[in-house]
């Protein structure tokens, strides 16, 4: 088995210690963290000597991922596939807006969630990624793109590829607090978004750590009976938990709640349900995101169609709900919410 330590779960002080360590200058502890903050392999850093590469070597992996294939749409929206140290393949998705380009990140090899509509969680959990490698799928991506620490071409992350967050609680904090960091590539907490299906407890806990990130709640549904036919984590947490835990994090925080709701046809798309979510939602600082679902094939759900959604949306903002469609991207290389799948490699 491949060696799966990774520089990159060292914050720049944790770089230096180990520099010291090894018997390296301070100023070496510097060029090695801003080498592989550029998204470079160990091996690719030129002001670094072999010596020192080699003993980094006996410990760490070289680069925690590599590209395994790049897929661009017609949109311009970017899939790429990347291999872990273990071979586990994970999808991240790179998206191109007038205001900066957004990279959605994977937490997870599979998911254990088991929504009834996401290809992520088909074949269960494999295994968490560690806070390095959730990182770098952001610098690669950074670099790939020409991008560099001063000029960012991954300006927003959304942590919505594969996996639940909040199930890999301590490496996700963890990467929330290097990618943030002002030695590291810094990218504004205020410009992360973490998409969770409902882990009551663990949006306590992130409540109380006072982190600057939008928090997203995989909604779906406006109540627990609906809900739970979709999916098993509202048997563990009803509605009402939930939303009191979200209004916690916003009484922390300040930062208004976005909820996503995948319009499923024939299920949770009727104006009832509008009206319901509507209700329940009252009172709660937020924005409602629509998506119709996307098609994952072994899944047999269909997406609502555009007009339905946009009455469905007309209906939330008539009743004082802030709502709109989101534009569905990357469809076409199964790029979109839901599509994004754990693959291992064979051999
Ligand atoms: N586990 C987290 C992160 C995944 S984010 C979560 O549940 O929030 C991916 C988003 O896409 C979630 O809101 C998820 O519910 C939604 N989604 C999953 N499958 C989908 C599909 N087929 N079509 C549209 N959205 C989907």
């Amino acid at each position: 088995m491949n060696n799966l330590n990774t520089l990159l779960d060292l914050s720049l002080a944790e770089v230096e210690e180990l520099c010291q360590e090894l018997g390296e200058p301070k100023f070496r502890a510097k060029q090695l963290f801003e080498g592989i903050t550029q998204g470079k392999a160990i091996s690719e850093i030129s002001n670094i000597g072999t010596g020192l590469k080699q003993k980094l070597l006996q410990r760490f992996c070289d680069a925690p991922i590599k590209l395994h294939t790049k897929l661009v749409g017609k949109d311009g929206t970017v899939k790429y596939v990347y291999e872990l140290a273990d071979g586990n393949i994970i999808e991240g998705v790179y998206m191109s807006y007038k205001y900066g380009n957004t990279l959605c990140v994977s937490t997870q090899v599979g998911c254990r969630m088991g929504c009834k509509f996401c290809a992520s969680t088909l074949g269960g959990l494999v295994r968490n990624l560690s806070a390095g490698e959730i990182l770098a799928q952001v610098l690669f991506v950074n670099r790939d793109n020409g991008g560099d620490l001063k000029n960012r071409k991954v300006t927003n992350i959304v942590l919505m590829g594969s996996g639940e967050p909040l199930d890999n609680f301590d490496n996700v904090v963890k990467f929330l607090n290097l990618v943030s960091s002002e030695q590291g590539i810094n990218i504004s907490q205020r410009n992360i978004s973490l998409s969770t299906c409902g882990l009551v407890d663990k949006i306590n806990q992130l409540a109380d750590l006072n982190l600057q990130i939008t928090l997203t709640i995989s909604l779906h549904a406006p109540n627990d009976e609906l809900r739970k036919t979709i999916m098993p984590i509202a048997n563990r947490y009803g509605i009402n938990e939930l939303l009191a835990s979200v209004k916690h994090y916003f009484n922390k925080t300040k930062r208004r709640i976005v909820f996503e709701y995948s319009l499923i046809d024939g299920k949770n798309d009727s104006f009832e349900c509008a009206d319901e979510l509507s209700k329940i939602l009252k009172g709660v600082v937020c924005h409602v995101n629509l998506i119709p679902l996307n098609k994952v094939d072994e899944r047999g759900l269909v997406g609502t169609n555009r007009k339905k959604a946009y009455a469905f949306m007309d209906r939330l903002t008539q009743n004082g709900i802030s709502a709109t469609v989101r534009r569905t991207m990357g469809a076409d290389i199964e790029g979109a919410c839901g599509q994004l799948r754990a693959k291992i490699l064979k051999g």
